[in-house]
């Protein structure tokens, strides 16, 4: 992310801001309710500034008596008015606001949620988490707060200065001699602004990376002492964050007080000359005029300010349509499949992961006939992993094909695809939810009570839930009841028996479990390949002995298969290898 935000710095600002304006387009209504009121909040600002006039030289001086009277009951119907054009525009515009950054959210996260695995490979979950809640929430101040801002403030200015011409407008063009400069001053600042706008987040990013790193290793940490490397690591990510920050304030701060400088000097000129007399003026029209100038400095103080609401909007809208520009997974495949018989070929497969150049796997053919188990084994990285990723789609050949019941995978619609696999691998993830809706993730609303009861059970998994609390509505996962890695294990198999696909992709764990504990996953294991196409990466002994097939591979090579019985009668690598990885 940070890589392609640096690399694409160059493109126009207009343009992204533009394809961020058309976001709020389909929020129209509230918008311009939100600008008409904002308008009408500066017009009636405008009004009062205009009425100094009157009331200085009619009410003040001449005491005008007739005027006198209406004078306070004008200035609270114009407040009531102010009040009301007030509340609808901030009402108005921060709802148009919230709604961009929902729906800005809501989109990285489904385009997210279609990106494929290489994407995953190149991008740290910190880089994606600040994106979701840091430069996202920047898109709302940059749209309609800097829009509501800019009309606000923009129409002070029009309106001071409209009624400075009616008072003087020889006055009112000396004020504007300095207006290019300011202009000037502003452009400068906006462009530094978003040069360090895009450092900035690539701070945030780097101390959520940080941080979530420190909270998922805290026992990796720990146990190694790793705590001052941390600390260190952190400490140094949040100073260059402050840093960074601090540039910010500081560049909007110095070109906000230089622009307000240069716009005070024709104020001061004006009072001089009218104080020595060289420009006439009433007492009235002078007040007036003077605090209609001193009232035009505080919008533009506040215009520049919103340069770096703006700056900082842009580059986190950038970050975002590099995110939604990111290609999703190809899913072309127009074949239909309800359910697979389960043959799978692999055709002179040929792959190699996009970040390096080394070929995984150079020339791999080997088939799978329906209902029968093949096993991969092999040294690590040894390609195993790779082979089983290739089947569901997370990766594509580069050359080669993979067939599913005689069709090439890519030919298939993508979640049909999918919906055949059903994948028990060494990360169990469980989610935050009741143990029910953890088997029966991604189908809650199909499958009755009566089936994730069944699938707890084929799964040994039933009478542990049972235990639990409130049973299969205990909340377990991140934030609830941690089960042990047994536990873990058994409740995804039982989540891949009641997803009931043909086909199951097997890594088995590698570390031991208590015998206890292994046994049940054993026989849970067994019921769930009963009737299905099973492809595993075997680190059991159990499991390569009873497998129809054995693919032994060295550096993404099939250098051996076979059955069990047969690679270990001859003076095979498998014997070697089987007396070192299985023997105990
Ligand atoms: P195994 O499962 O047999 O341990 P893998 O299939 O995980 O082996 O890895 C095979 C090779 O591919 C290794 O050299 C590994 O470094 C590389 N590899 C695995 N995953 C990735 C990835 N996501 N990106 C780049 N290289 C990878």
């Amino acid at each position: 992310m940070r890589t392609m935000a640096r690399k694409k710095f160059t493109k126009d600002s207009l343009s992204i801001y533009l394809r961020l304006l058309r976001s709020v387009k389909q929020y129209w209504l509230s918008f311009s309710i939100g600008i008409m009121a904002t308008v009408g909040y500066s017009a009636v600002g405008a009004l009062l500034i205009w009425a100094l006039k009157p009331i200085i030289d009619q009410g003040l001086i001449a005491k005008n008596v007739h005027f006198l009277t209406w004078i306070p009951i004008a200035i609270v119907a114009i407040f009531i008015v102010r009040g009301i054009t007030g509340f609808l525009s901030d009402y108005c515009i921060s709802s148009v606001g919230l709604s961009v950054v929902m729906d800005f959210r809501q989109k990285a996260f489904n385009h997210m949620l279609n990106l494929p695995a290489s994407f995953y490979d190149k991008t740290t979950a910190g880089q994606l988490l600040s994106l979701l809640i840091y430069n996202v929430s920047q898109l709302a101040a940059a749209t309609t707060n800097a829009l509501l801002t800019v009309t606000q403030q923009s129409c002070t200015i029009i309106g001071s200065i409209v009624v400075m011409l009616i008072i003087s407008w020889r006055l009112t063009l000396i004020f504007m001699i300095v207006m290019p400069v300011a202009v000037f001053a502003n452009r400068i600042m906006s462009k530094r602004l978003r040069k360090i706008s895009l450092r900035v987040q690539d701070a945030v990013a780097d101390v959520t990376h940080i941080a979530r790193e420190g909270i998922d290793g805290y026992k990796v940490i720990r146990t190694f002492n790793g705590e001052e490397y941390e600390r260190n690591k952190f400490r140094k990510a949040t100073r260059v964050n402050r840093h960074r920050e601090l540039k910010v304030v500081v560049t909007n701060s110095l070109g906000s007080a230089i622009i307000q400088i240069v716009c005070s000097l024709p104020v001061a000129a004006i009072i001089y000359f009218v104080g020595v007399g060289y420009l006439k003026i009433s007492v009235g029209g002078f007040g007036a005029i003077v605090f209609a100038m001193i009232r035009i400095l505080t919008p533009i103080r506040r215009l520049t300010k919103i340069t770096t609401t703006i700056q900082k909007g842009i580059a986190g809208a950038e970050s975002v349509f590099d995110l939604l520009d990111t290609d999703a997974e190809k899913d072309l495949g127009s074949t239909s499949i309800a359910r697979a018989s389960g043959k799978i070929e692999y055709r002179h497969v040929n792959f190699t992961y996009q970040q390096s150049q080394r070929t995984v796997l150079p020339d791999l053919s080997f088939t799978i006939k329906p209902g029968t188990v093949l096993a991969l084994v092999g040294h690590s990285g040894s390609g195993k992993s790779t082979i089983a990723n290739l089947l569901p789609r997370f990766y594509d050949v580069v050359s080669g094909e993979i067939l599913l019941d005689d069709v090439e995978i890519s030919e298939y619609k993508l979640a049909e695809l999918r919906h055949q696999f059903a994948f028990v691998s060494q990360h169990i993830i469980l989610f935050n939810d009741t143990a029910a809706r953890n088997i029966a993730y991604g189908k809650i609303d199909s499958v009755s009570k009566e089936d994730i009861i069944n699938a707890a059970k084929s799964a040994y998994i039933y009478d542990d839930i049972m235990q639990l609390p409130d049973g299969f509505d205990t909340v377990i996962g991140e934030q609830g009841l941690t089960l042990s890695g047994g536990q873990r294990q058994r409740l995804a198999i039982a989540r891949a028996i009641l997803k009931n696909a043909p086909i199951l992709i097997l890594d088995e764990a590698t570390s031991a479990l208590d015998t206890e504990s292994e046994r049940f996953i054993q026989k849970s294991i067994e019921k769930l390949m009963q009737n299905r196409t099973t492809l595993v990466i075997a680190h059991r002994l159990s499991t390569v002995e009873k497998a129809d097939c054995i693919i032994v591979l060295d550096k993404g090579r099939i250098i051996e298969r076979g059955t069990h019985k047969e690679l270990i009668q001859q003076d095979s690598y498998y014997a070697r290898l089987y007396k070192m990885q299985f023997s105990e």
